[in-house]
């Protein structure tokens, strides 16, 4: 794509207002990376539709003259899914950011994609209710993004992640026609499930403008400890071994010794700086239930060599334990100017083996890495705090990150466990899906969106390489 065909821009303006379609040069800046390092791309319009139908419409005017269509929720993705890579117009579903019901006679809530997630836990939970997703990014990533990356967060491991939550959905084909999926039934076995298709499609497939979510009730109580490992084998151990006592804590998180260092350098909760791997357990429910888990924690902390075990005596001991573990991105991001943050996830046993295998990596290629992650899932985030002005660091790091992506493989795991495949891993996915898997993929791309004009250059790599330098994009126009 060029700059938009002038009769296009007349139709979305006439379609949107002028308030809500921009080309000024400040705007496609703006809308032309996300949360990503290293890749940016000029879009060349971004448009803020108000509702369904305004989406429609932009999609039809799109489809007529060819121009690609990026969905963008907040931009928080670590994955450049909203970069866009062919230009194109960014969609920015912000505007769309109602809740349109709470329904507390079938547990479920029914909003807008540019809700945050944040103000939907708020909101529920003033109810007594509860929506378990919470990825770390909660308090800017919208729920839909959150849908299409199939959002993980730190109650995956018992509550699992976001498409577990998803009953029906609205979205828009890149036709223009509206079509539901789903909807409040707990039973509904009514042809191929698309709720579950378009949930992790990352925006390639359709625009998500209605969600359906399912609702729990609230936990009546929950508690965090934390327990400090001299071994990280021990660590590992701790973890499988909680599990196969058929304890499933809300939250089982992992900082290895590096992340510890730079996290207490930050956040100053007490941790001290010379353990080899920090666990952060937090349980839910009824009272007694909780405070017997977390004692049998304990128990199986300490049988598995922990130096230290200590339940939060307070909600806000509590609450600083939580801090220190969601502060892991923003610490690692003071170091150096550029943060690099993946998403290998192997099976809980391999844990160990994987987090050895990141270190060897660290030092074969003389970077730093730093890992920690949702050990209780298996899904780590192996973190490499760099520079993107230093080319030769930038090719190590990418080296690096391919050999951890295999090495994940290699264990049973895959190359991304909730950030999605988006523009920087689109080579690595037929490692994990294999050849006639892709096909399937991509035989369910062109039902979906037979011109390719849906976030065009995710998921699926442009020309079959399997390994990519990750590279800024040089696609811009004026
Ligand atoms: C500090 C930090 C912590 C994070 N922690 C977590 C975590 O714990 N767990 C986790 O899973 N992720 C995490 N992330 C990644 C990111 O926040 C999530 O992927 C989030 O779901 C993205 O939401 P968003 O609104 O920013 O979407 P965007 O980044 O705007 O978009 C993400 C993808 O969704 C598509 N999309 C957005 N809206 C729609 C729509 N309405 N219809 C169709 N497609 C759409 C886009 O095209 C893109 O492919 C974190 C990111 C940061 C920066």
């Amino acid at each position: 794509m060029g700059k938009l065909p002038d009769a296009a821009k007349r139709e979305l303006l006439a379609a949107l207002g002028a308030d809500h379609v921009r080309d000024d040069p400040e705007a496609l800046v703006a809308y032309s990376y996300d949360a990503t390092p290293l890749v940016q791309a000029m879009p060349d319009a971004v448009v803020f539709p108000g509702s369904t139908e305004e989406v429609a419409a932009v999609l039809r005017i799109a489809s007529r003259y060819g121009i690609p269509v990026i969905p963008r929720g907040s931009g928080t993705n670590l994955s450049a899914g909203t970069v866009p890579v062919a230009g194109g117009i960014v969609l920015v579903l912000t505007r769309l950011n109602r809740i349109l019901e709470i329904d507390e006679e079938n547990l479920t809530a029914t909003v807008q994609p540019g809700v945050i997630t944040q103000h939907l836990h708020q909101t529920v939970e003033a109810r007594g209710l509860f929506y378990p997703p919470d990825p770390g990014s909660m308090r800017i990533a919208t729920i839909g993004g959150n849908i299409a990356e199939c959002a993980g967060g730190l109650r995956g491991l018992k509550y699992g992640t976001t498409k577990d939550y998803v009953l029906g959905l609205e979205a828009v084909l890149m036709s223009g026609e509206v079509i539901r999926t789903g909807g409040k039934l707990v039973k509904d076995v009514a042809g191929y499930d698309l709720t579950r298709l378009l949930v992790g499609s990352e925006g390639t497939l359709a625009v998500i403008t209605e969600a359906t979510l399912r609702l729990l009730p609230k936990p009546e109580h929950r508690k965090v400890m934390s327990a400090l490992f001299d071994d990280l084998y021990g660590a590992a151990r701790a973890v499988s071994s909680i599990i196969a006592h058929r304890i499933i804590p809300c939250t089982l998180e992992f900082m290895d010794r590096a992340t510890v260092q730079v996290v207490e350098d930050y956040a100053r909760v007490g941790l001290p700086t010379d353990i080899a791997a920090f666990l952060l357990i937090e349980q839910d429910g009824p009272e007694a239930v909780v405070e017997r888990d977390l004692q049998r924690i304990a128990a199986i902390c300490e049988a598995c060599g922990a130096r230290e075990v200590r339940v939060a005596a307070t909600e806000e001991e509590g609450e600083a334990l939580r801090t220190a573990r969601r502060a892991a991105l923003s610490a690692l991001a003071r170091l150096r100017p550029t943060t690099i943050l993946e998403d290998a996830t192997v099976p809980r046993a391999q844990i160990a083996p994987m987090v050895e295998r990141i270190t060897q990596i660290a030092k074969k290629y003389d970077l730093l890495i730093c890992t920690f992650g949702h050990a209780g899932d298996g899904n780590l985030h192996p973190t490499c705090p760099t520079d993107a002005r230093d080319p030769d660091e930038i090719a190590r790091v990418e080296q690096a990150f391919e050999e951890i992506f295999a090495a994940a493989i290699e264990l049973g795991g895959t190359i991304t466990g909730e950030h999605g495949v988006g523009a920087v891993k689109a080579p690595y996915l037929e490692w994990k899906v294999g050849a006639a898997g892709l096909e399937v993929l991509k035989g369910i791309k062109r039902a979906f969106d037979p011109q390719g004009l849906l976030n065009p250059g995710k998921i699926f790599p442009p020309d079959g390489r399997k390994r990519k330098v990750i590279h800024r994009v040089p696609h811009v126009h004026a």
